[in-house]
């Protein structure tokens, strides 16, 4: 009895303590901290960087920090968040690896539709493809033609297993049914680094990264992954994919924020309605339309909208995982 009353007691301070907490959220003497699980330079930490100075304001001036969790395709920097206090203060902004992990990676330390919040979408970006800037070809053909005569010395950076730059990597080996070696790093800001310096061959990875390099002539770029052409100025003239012969080739990565399960829901509205203010704010609309990047719907900023995406990404990416019998430990 007596073990029960103090059970209750516990269970009505803790109410308490998370009720008071989630009326102050966020307090001025804290800091929000959103856990980037990529390198810093890339084209995640690129959305995150933007997104916290846009979400400062909406969050009442509170300072709002990137901390770079880098490694695993994502995996370590999702599951310092999935165990992080369940407050506010600690969030994640993660790509479309969220969806991929959980058929890639056996040991996932977390559940991806049980140990998150989900607080909304922020964008969808295409992908390019690029190579070192001494790659010989001068277009896609060309390009084609060079992987031919180079079987088996073919090196492909990418951000780790999971990785959009890994899934591109994976359907673009396949559509042109040709091997080469997955060199994998941190995140594509070290993997364009060695792009750049010649020690890696391509690199597919998201336009929020590729566009500064494509525009300064430092990569050499061949295409889009998306559907349609992009309106970019310093993409414009790149081919689809599909145009360029790969028919059907359609990559396009998403973002969400996501914040620790069992966050007090007055905390995830007050931040789901600071993400839809800075989702709105022209600076942050100008700075991802620059970079070839598009601000999701008002429809896709609701958690519910967003989870349910997700959960719809992990049948879609599982069945193609499983098709491909590609896994990690
Ligand atoms: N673009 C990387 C990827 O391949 C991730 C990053 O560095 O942001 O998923």
């Amino acid at each position: 009895m007596k073990q029960r009353l103090n059970l209750s007691l516990l269970a009505i301070a803790t109410s308490l303590a998370f009720g008071a907490s989630a009326q102050e959220f966020p307090s001025k003497d804290k800091t929000v901290t959103i856990v980037v699980p990529f390198a810093a330079g890339g084209p995640t930490d690129r959305v995150a960087r933007d997104l916290a100075e846009a979400l400062r304001k909406p969050l009442g001036g509170v300072s709002v920090v990137i901390d770079n969790t880098a490694g695993a395709g994502s995996s370590i920097g999702s599951a310092k968040v999935a165990r992080a206090a369940p407050d506010g203060y600690t969030l994640l902004l993660n790509h479309i690896g969220m969806s991929t992990m959980p058929a890639l990676y056996r040991k996932l330390p977390f559940s991806v539709p049980n140990d998150f919040e989900y607080l909304g979408m922020v964008n969808d970006v295409p992908m390019t493809l690029i190579a070192r800037p001494s790659m010989p070809a001068n277009n896609f053909k060309e390009l084609t033609g060079w992987i031919a005569q180079n079987k088996g010395k073919i090196n492909l950076g990418n951000a780790g297993l999971g990785a959009a730059s890994h899934l591109c990597g994976l359907m673009f080996k396949s559509a042109l049914q040709t091997e080469m070696t997955d060199v994998p790093y941190k995140g594509t800001a070290p993997a364009i680094t060695d792009l750049i310096g010649g020690q890696i061959d391509l690199l597919c990875d998201q336009t929020t990264n590729t566009t500064p390099q494509i525009e300064a002539k430092k990569v050499k770029a061949y295409a889009v992954t998306t559907p349609k052409r992009l309106s970019t100025p310093a993409l414009k003239d790149l081919p689809t994919l599909d145009e360029a012969g790969l028919k059907d080739f359609n990559v396009s990565i998403w973002h969400g924020l996501y914040a620790p399960k069992g966050t007090p829901a007055a905390v995830i509205t007050r931040i789901n309605e600071a993400l839809k203010l800075a989702l709105k704010d022209p600076d942050f609309i100008k700075k991802q339309e620059g970079l070839g990047a598009v601000v999701v719907t008002d429809k896709r900023m609701e958690p519910a909208e967003h989870k349910k995406f997700v959960l719809s990404e992990i049948d879609k990416w599982g069945a193609v995982i499983k098709t491909a019998g590609t896994y990690a430990d």
